[in-house]
């Protein structure tokens, strides 16, 4: 397999387009600007955490390409350190020579030799414990005496970043004024030692003050073995006070939506744990996986089921990051495959509003669930295919649930043509993120099934859309992926993922008409390098 050469890596680089994300830090008390340096500091060596987890050539790699000469070597150290690895999420093959055609499905979370079946063979010979921990977000596999399989917890694995990281969060704790980041600092830091995070998750549900942080092992996207273990990564942030005020009010219809949901009564649940706190900030710094692929415009927080079901889940909607994307990479694409007469109706607001919907329906539909007599969850029942079903699950039943909020007068009613349109057009932005990625996956499932509905259309490198047949459409996808969630039904997970997740020849069409306009942006923060 030949490597690309210079320009041809330089091409792949521009797909990211560069800016610079600003954030007003006016706001913030003497105390919490203090508290806000540390935790960057804290947040650098997440990039580290993270550079060991997903490739264990990383380190490797980046001492071969340390001092660059030629072009080559140039393009290959900025590119390696914009992906931070020799793979981008957005090609089939690497970009260095010499490493493997894939990113181990297991990254380096398990040894790399691993198989499912030597994994499920040696899970039967643990205790139940022993189990939960081999399958846990925060142990990794390694081969110990004659390569017999063992769990080893993060807090080991990472023992000295992870105490460096602890040390800069707890000179966070000490010097930020607001007492919910003190507190969520203090028990972080606890966490990467003990390794117990469900506190700390606790303790991040509180955060009530002007900086807003995540900071910890978070998604399981990259595990494409199992989807069981987390990644490192953090995101920076100061809080938008007026706007997530004003976001807030909509807490009060998720009990409303949840028991309106189009699918069987039994599934429903009827007492959803609190409100969920949502918060509109703006991204001052972000590293690891945050900074690894496709940027997040919002997240929906913690993972563990146990902590959610108790406290709830919070919301976080990166706006200056939603703007950037909006105006560099959504926006070109809809004057390019939209027709004239749905134009106008792209808005920020509409984009910025569905991305809010999305991060609320993570919260709702099936997710501790029954199978067999047993209790389980979707996530450890889809296995697998678990990301990218919950992500299409949020994208479809968000614009089921803005609809209803429309017509329940929540919404205005001159959101919904904007609403539609604007889905359509970033449907093609995020299924150019490649679909073995869960949202472009995701998103490729919810297009072809609207489309055999008659709800888009497509054709000639063009989309366009039934406004009158997108309501039953949207409801009818939304019922059928909440059921097949809510019955633990792997099998029919991956059929609807084999029929309805690929990319078909009109689409591609569509998708070669965009090839010079970004994929994604590539941020350099205001205030931090
Ligand atoms: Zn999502």
């Amino acid at each position: 397999m030949t490597q690309p050469n210079a320009n041809e890596l330089r091409a792949m680089h521009s797909r990211f387009a560069p800016t610079l994300l600003r954030a007003d830090l006016s706001g913030l008390s003497t105390g919490d600007r203090k508290a806000l340096d540390h935790c960057v500091k804290a947040a650098r060596i997440v990039n580290e955490l993270y550079f060991r987890q997903v490739y264990s050539g990383n380190p490797g790699l980046r001492k071969q390409l340390a001092n660059p000469n030629t072009e080559l070597e140039h393009a290959q150290h900025d590119y390696f350190h914009l992906r931070k690895g020799p793979w981008c999420p957005l090609d089939l093959t690497p970009f260095i020579a010499g490493v493997p055609e894939k990113q181990p499905e297991g990254a380096n979370l398990y040894p790399e030799d691993l198989t499912k079946e030597e994994f499920e063979a040696w899970i039967g010979t643990l205790s139940a414990e022993e189990q939960a921990a081999a399958r846990g977000f925060f142990t990794v596999i390694r081969r110990g005496k004659g390569r017999k399989l063992k769990v080893v917890p993060y807090s080991q694995e990472y023992a000295g970043l992870l105490r460096k990281a602890a040390r800069h969060l707890r000179r966070a704790s000490v010097a930020a004024d607001d007492l919910t980041l003190r507190a969520f600092t203090a028990s972080r830091a606890d966490a990467l030692l003990s390794n117990s995070y469900s506190d700390s998750d606790v303790a991040w549900l509180g955060l009530n003050g002007a900086v807003e942080i995540a900071f910890g092992p978070y998604e399981t996207y990259e595990d494409t073995l199992f989807g069981y273990k987390a990644l490192f990564e953090a995101y920076v942030t100061v809080v938008n006070a007026t706007e997530s005020a004003n976001l807030q009010l909509y807490a009060v219809h998720l009990q409303g939506l949840e028991n309106n949901l189009p699918i069987d009564e039994r599934f429903r649940c009827p007492n959803l744990a609190g409100s969920s706190p949502m918060k509109v900030v703006d991204l001052v710094y972000a590293s690891g996986e945050a900074m690894s692929g496709i940027m997040t415009a919002a997240f929906n927080l913690p993972n563990d089921e146990a902590v959610r079901e108790t406290h709830g889940t919070k919301q976080v909607l990166l706006k200056n990051v939603q703007r950037a994307k909006f105006d560099l990479v959504l926006t070109p694409i809809a004057r390019r495959i939209l027709p004239d007469r749905l134009q106008h109706y792209t808005s920020f607001e509409a984009f910025f509003t569905h991305i809010l919907w999305h991060e609320l329906f993570h919260g709702l539909g099936p997710h501790n669930i029954t199978v067999n007599g047993n209790a389980t969850t979707v996530r450890l029942s889809l296995t697998t295919d678990h990301s990218a079903f919950e992500e299409a699950k949020a994208d479809i039943c968000g614009l089921w649930g803005m609809r209803r909020m429309i017509d329940e007068g929540v919404l205005p009613g001159a959101l919904l043509k904007p609403m539609y349109v604007t889905y359509l057009a970033s449907a093609f932005r995020s299924m150019r993120f490649g679909i073995e990625e869960a949202h472009g996956k995701g998103q490729a499932l919810q297009f072809n099934y609207l489309v055999e509905k008659g709800a888009f259309k497509i054709g000639g490198g063009m989309v366009d859309l039934d406004f009158d047949l997108l309501q039953q459409a949207v409801s009818d996808l939304c019922g059928e992926i909440m059921t097949i969630q809510a019955n633990g039904n792997a099998a029919a997970a991956r059929a609807m993922l084999e029929k309805y997740g690929t990319i078909t020849p009109a689409m591609q069409e569509v998708l070669d008409r965009l090839s010079d306009v970004p994929v994604d942006i590539a941020p350099t923060f205001e205030h931090y390098q």
